[in-house]
């Protein structure tokens, strides 16, 4: 087989080629794998030249992955709509605040989080692919709040699609559920489930399962192991790197990412294979911390989920640790496969010091514990000004604790902080101003629909939903 980007296999051995068209719509591949394009596509060195605009920098490292699998002008369609939707002219704004330290600021768009960056190009893409195919797609999607509005406001009115999201009743942030529910579109399905996110996860899975409805044309997840989402992502790292230079910065940075399914992480991996420079990558995780003991210790093991402020990384198994592994095994797909197949069976799994060595090529990762985070909300405004998010303080933590004087070092701003009012305003003393796409929720009305967290209730409300 040729190798190119523009042609997916499966990081569990299935190497029939797959289009991201085809990736794209199904999400996962068929033998539970990941889909990776097969060669990385090399990024020219004007990508990055200063002064282009984020449509442009992205449309160049997006098309060698898209290659010919949509009908034509489909990206550059989908990124015209999506700079449209952000309220901020750079889209993603990079900002110094000290020596050798910049915040890269991802939150400017409909649902002030940075899943719509990509979220909205997937929604875009998606709803071009099935008018060229005549088929019709349904998603359903667990959230805990920031993936639900992000796709309830990308994917609204998309002609092709229904989405069905089910959140945990009562467990998301009344920012966090408005946005879902105060969107006006017949096509989307808020489902609040008697239960906590692992519960609506587990109704996902048994949902996707369901032989029945697949009567319904093509049925599958719009979670973060989706390529597209992953592709989306590239263009923020060639964006800042292009933004540095404008400012006179040409050393390499290091971007510190604050993680949790590792799906952002893996993006910025994807941006440097490309050739963009990068000295390295810091992931930042919270508490739960399985990503972290994987790559300091070479144990990745399954542990009880803890709740943080920075509930958007309350994760337990990151699904883009899969990519990683695949990577640095050397594209290994039996050594991926023991991994991942062990880790499902027995909870834990030993890494071998050689793909333990080449993860570590890769990225280092960093834990930051509840005090720490708010201590460093706290330090972000008295020493800069800035009302940061939970998220975005567990990375400017760990990018602080970096060696300095090396060169520049790069955190990542997910989300902005008025959608984490609860836990940022007891440690500033004042509520964060809400951003234009908050302030105008108001108090629009409310579209949802309450079930029991059982597989049948929700296979019901999947029938009766626009059969
Ligand atoms: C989803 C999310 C993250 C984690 O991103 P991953 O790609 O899952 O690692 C971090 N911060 C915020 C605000 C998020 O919504």
């Amino acid at each position: 087989m040729t190798q190119s980007p523009d042609t997916y296999v499966s990081t569990r051995g299935d190497t029939t080629p797959t289009d991201f068209a085809e990736a794209l719509l199904r999400g996962m591949a068929p033998d539970g794998g990941l889909y990776m394009p097969t060669a990385w596509p090399t990024l020219n060195p004007s990508a990055w030249a200063p002064g282009q605009t984020y449509a442009a920098i992205a449309s160049a490292a997006m098309a060698p992955y898209v290659g010919n699998a949509l009908p034509d002008g489909a990206l550059d369609r989908a990124l015209a709509k999506l700079v449209a939707g952000f309220d901020h002219p750079d889209v993603t704004p990079l900002v110094q605040l000290e020596d050798d330290l910049w915040l890269l600021e991802l939150f400017h768009g409909p649902t002030a989080a940075f899943k719509d960056l990509a979220m909205q190009l997937a929604a875009s893409l998606a709803d071009e692919a099935l008018a060229a195919s005549g088929e019709r797609l349904t998603l359903v999607t667990a959230t805990s709040g920031d993936t639900g509005a992000a796709a309830v406001n990308a994917f609204a009115n998309k002609a092709r699609i229904d989405l069905i999201v089910l959140h945990p009743l009562d467990r998301v942030s009344p920012v966090q559920r408005r946005q879902m529910t105060t969107v006006d579109a017949d096509n989307v399905l808020n489902l609040a489930v008697h239960g906590d996110f692992d519960d609506c996860q587990r109704l996902v899975k048994g949902l996707l399962s369901e032989e029945s409805l697949r009567e319904r044309g093509r049925f599958s997840s719009v979670n973060s192991i989706n390529w597209a989402r992953l592709a989306g992502q590239i263009p923020y790292y060639v964006s800042a790197v292009a933004q540095m230079a404008a400012q006179g910065e040409t050393r390499a940075p290091t971007f510190v990412v604050p993680t949790g399914n590792f799906g952002d992480a893996f993006a910025g991996i994807a941006a440097r294979k490309m050739g963009l420079p990068i000295a390295g990558f810091v992931a930042a995780v919270n508490q739960n911390d399985a990503l972290a003991r994987a790559i300091n210790d070479g144990l990745y093991a399954r542990k009880a989920a803890v709740e943080t402020a920075s509930v958007s990384m309350d994760v337990q198994a990151p699904s883009n640790f899969e990519r990683l592994v695949y990577e640095a095994s050397g594209r290994d797909a039996g050594t991926t496969r023991a991994v991942f197949e062990t880790f499902a069976r027995d909870g834990s799994v030993t890494l071998s010091a050689a793909l333990l060595s080449a993860l570590r090529a890769e990225v280092s990762a960093v834990s930051v514990d509840e005090a720490t985070t708010r201590t460093e909300i706290a330090h972000a405004y008295s020493a800069y000004g800035r009302v940061v998010c939970p998220h975005t303080a567990v990375a400017l933590h760990a990018a602080r604790s970096q060696t300095r004087g090396t060169g520049p070092i790069v955190a990542l701003s997910t989300a902005h902080a008025a959608k984490f009012g609860k836990d940022v305003a007891p440690v500033l003393g004042f509520d964060p101003d809400p951003p234009r796409v908050i302030r105008e929720l108001g108090d629009r009305p409310e579209r949802l629909t309450i079930i029991e967290g059982t597989p049948e209730a929700a296979l019901a409300a999947v029938r009766g939903f626009r059969a």
